[in-house]
């Protein structure tokens, strides 16, 4: 490799890898390399055009929505939105109704009055607009309460968490599943977040724009280890932490997933963006990525969602496991970099173990940059 140097090396060209390699070219005026052992920028959002001329995303479905301004302006400066509210079926004995679960999937699934008196109850305990997540609806005192809970648990929760993470509900941080809760209400979209919008040209477009800066070098296929012809100052790292430090405090788990890609031969495959499959099948969800993208053309692609343990060397670590022995571990890996004393930032869903979602990402990017990076 030939000699580069810069202020900064910043290990990871994902959102937040990208997002600080912007800051500090442009609001600083110092110099960057950005490497990714990956030989494309992006990390998980990177898109690309199939063979059918479908925009998909190779790395799973990603739908941007966030209630931040912040994150919403910054993004804008680099790309145009196209408006996309994600709908979301779940597969119920043979019958799909909207997720998360809400009074709609509730009067598509039981008799008129039942439904009708559970909606009472639920209205009456929770009030309307109620967001509830499933393990704490199982713990209320009305039995009745309790019996519809059991219902969206074993229908909705159960075998999809058992599929995603190997895991029950209960035995991972309550946020995973209050990621999705019951909603007391008709509004059948999956987020209810105030930006519900989708980058017009897809994210790859909305990273190159990032990045086209002269302060900003950018080196693909290079593991942040080999990059030994790379001079720095200081350096972001936004790989997984517990490789950082040679898992010293042994491995953090991290689940992955297999992606197979379909095309369907026909204009539309299902009646909305994804459908989830939490109790038949092995994969967990399907999603047609032309919901996504809105594109009009002939044929469909869809991706089948399979998941998987991480395994080191073979394939990718996609998702942190929220719970409490892993967050202890996690806290250990967090003194061996307070004792490196700022010479090397941590930052992204890999390097703080946390799952973040695009915005969140983003968001902690733009606050390192101001705390520990500009400050
Ligand atoms: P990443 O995108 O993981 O980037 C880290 C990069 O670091 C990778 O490219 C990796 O190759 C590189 N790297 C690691 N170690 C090294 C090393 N030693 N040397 C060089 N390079 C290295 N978010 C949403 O908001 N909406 C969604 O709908 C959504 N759907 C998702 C679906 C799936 C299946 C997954 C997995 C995630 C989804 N997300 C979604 C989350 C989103 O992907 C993340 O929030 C975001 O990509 C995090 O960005 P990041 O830069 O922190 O990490
Ligand atoms: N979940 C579930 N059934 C569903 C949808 C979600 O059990 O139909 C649970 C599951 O544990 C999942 C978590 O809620 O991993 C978060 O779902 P989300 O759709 O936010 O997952 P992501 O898009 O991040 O993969």
């Amino acid at each position: 490799m030939r000699c580069v140097n810069a202020d900064w090396l910043i290990v990871g060209a994902g959102f937040t890898g990208c997002t600080l390699a912007e800051r500090i070219a442009t609001q600083l005026n110092r110099k960057v390399v950005l490497v990714d052992r990956r030989p494309r920028v992006g990390g998980n959002a990177y898109d690309e055009y199939d063979d059918n001329g479908v925009l998909v995303h190779r790395f799973g479905p990603h739908i941007f929505h966030t209630n931040s301004t912040k994150v919403f302006d910054y993004l804008s400066t680099f790309t145009e939105w196209r408006a996309y509210e994600h709908r979301v079926q779940v597969a119920i004995g043979g019958r799909k109704v909207p997720a998360p679960f809400n009074l709609n999937s509730l009067h598509s699934l039981f008799p008129a009055p039942e439904a009708a008196e559970m909606e009472g109850l639920l209205a009456g305990t929770y009030g309307e607009g109620a967001k509830v997540p499933i393990l704490k609806m199982r713990e209320h005192p009305h039995p009745r309460v309790r019996k519809l809970a059991e219902f969206i648990y074993e229908n909705v929760f159960y075998g999809y968490t058992l599929k995603q993470w190997g895991l029950a509900p209960e035995d991972l941080d309550p946020s995973v599943t209050g990621r999705v809760p019951v909603h007391i209400s008709r509004d059948d979209r999956y987020f209810q977040d105030r930006f519900q919008t989708m980058p017009a040209a897809g994210y790859s477009a909305l990273f190159q724009r990032m990045l086209r800066h002269p302060n900003i070098e950018i080196v693909l296929n290079c593991d942040h280890r080999a990059a030994h012809g790379i001079r720095f100052r200081r350096m972001i790292y936004t790989g997984p932490i517990d490789e950082f430090f040679d898992y010293v405090h042994g491995e953090l788990p991290y689940r992955s997933i297999r992606f197979d890609f379909l095309t369907a031969q026909e204009e539309w495959h299902q009646g909305c963006g994804t459908v989830n499959y939490p109790n038949d099948y092995e994969y967990t969800r399907i999603t047609e990525q032309k919901y996504l993208s809105g594109q009009s053309l002939p044929k469909s692609t869809l991706v089948v969602e399979y998941p998987e343990a991480h395994v080191r060397g073979r394939n990718e670590p996609y998702y942190p496991v929220p719970r409490e022995e892993n967050r202890n571990r996690y806290e250990r890996y967090l003194r061996e970099l307070r004792a490196l004393n700022g010479s090397v930032v941590m930052a992204g869903r890999l390097a703080d173990y946390k799952y973040y979602n695009m915005d969140q990402a983003v968001a902690r990017a733009m606050k390192v940059f101001e705390e520990e990076v500009a400050g």
